[in-house]
């Protein structure tokens, strides 16, 4: 499962930049999962998150 911590997102949209498929900013600015499937882009999109917002169990 693909997570974001709503807490500690900033709103940056590196993910949905990077991952548009899986992630999209919502009305809050905050991040949020919107498929589950998994793409090299989500690992790539955790990788890069400035608040390590996004985990992966
Ligand atoms: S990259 Fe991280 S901080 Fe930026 S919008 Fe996505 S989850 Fe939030």
């Amino acid at each position: 499962m693909i997570h974001i911590d709503k807490e500690a997102c900033i709103g940056c949209a590196l993910c949905e930049a990077l991952c548009p498929q899986n992630f999209k900013l919502n009305d809050e600015v905050k991040a949020e999962v919107v498929s589950q499937e998994m793409r090299d882009c989500v690992r790539e999109a955790k990788d890069n998150c400035p608040t390590m917002a996004i985990t992966i169990d």
